[in-house]
């Protein structure tokens, strides 16, 4: 692909970013690569929904800049350490939409089976563990995850994606937060049905059969999972359903009565009822 349809092509992600809410103000950040040793990026400290072609800047891939007026983004370590530990990877998109910079702020992961069409492209959603932005304990945080996903939350920060090409990069950005907005309204309505383990492994051989390049198997077994080296396999959670497909969330149903009848109230609810104790003593 010529570089000026990568600089346009840049321009157009950062138009749909911005449009769909996914950064403020001049949030988020968009690279792809140009030939085997260069990369074009979009700059520093501009808005990526109002940008131009001739904005972008060109890097090697160790970030020292080649051609363009304005300096690369603040965020362009993070972007070369996903290029360096992923040569398959073309593009990589930063943003921070709302409901899945949500759940990365308040430490919960999208790594549920809930939906069969995540799992088998983005597979699970972990959280980079928190790191200032722009230094380079943000590439350490995201090196751990990124061997084995294409996609992660980064905690009280935003979003990461790779893709095979810009778009690519993009189309699973949006996958996260569409994710999460289903993800958020499920738990508001009581909480998700699980995808159980065994339709997980049934979900995983239809990867193979779609041509789906996932970058790591699904590990709904904990027990699959490599002690020497987690980043090999994306870790779920998918109860065993002894031939269920669908498993209903333990947690949503612990919180309303578990078996031996015990009941689990919120905090908000205990004082509730605390107080209106306390109301009624004094009546
Ligand atoms: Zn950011």
């Amino acid at each position: 692909m010529s570089e000026s349809q990568l600089r346009a092509d840049i321009v157009e992600v950062g138009r749909r970013m911005y449009a769909r809410g996914y950064t403020a103000s001049n949030d988020g950040n968009i690279s792809v690569r140009l030939g085997s040793d260069r990369l074009l990026m979009t700059p520093k400290s501009v808005c990526k929904g109002f940008m131009t072609p001739d904005m972008m800047c060109i890097t090697d891939l160790e970030g020292r800049k080649l051609q363009g007026e304005r300096d690369p983004s603040s965020e362009m370590l993070m972007h070369l350490e996903v290029y360096r530990q992923r040569p398959d990877v073309q593009a990589v998109v930063h943003a921070h939409p709302p409901i899945a910079t949500g759940f990365a702020v308040a430490g919960i992961p999208l790594d549920r089976a809930v939906l069969a069409e995540v799992l088998t492209t983005l597979g699970s959603i972990p959280i980079a563990e928190y790191a200032t932005p722009s230094t380079k304990e943000l590439p350490e945080a995201v090196r751990k995850y990124i061997k084995a996903h294409d996609g992660m939350l980064l905690a009280n920060h935003g979003a990461l994606t790779s893709g095979a090409d810009l778009y690519a990069a993009y189309y699973k950005m949006e996958t996260i937060e569409h994710f999460a907005k289903i993800s958020l309204v499920a738990r508001l309505l009581g909480g998700e049905n699980l995808i159980s383990r065994e339709e997980v492994e049934r979900l995983q051989g239809l990867r193979g059969m779609y041509g789906i390049a996932a970058p790591a198997p699904l590990c709904a077994d904990p027990a699959e999972l490599d002690v020497n080296d987690p980043a090999l396999c994306q870790v779920l959670e998918a109860p065993e359903g002894t031939g269920e497909r669908l498993i209903p969330d333990v947690n949503a149903v612990l919180k309303t009565a578990s078996r031996t009848g015990e009941i689990r109230l919120t905090y908000g609810e205990l004082t509730a009822l605390i107080a209106d104790a306390v109301k009624q003593l004094r009546d």
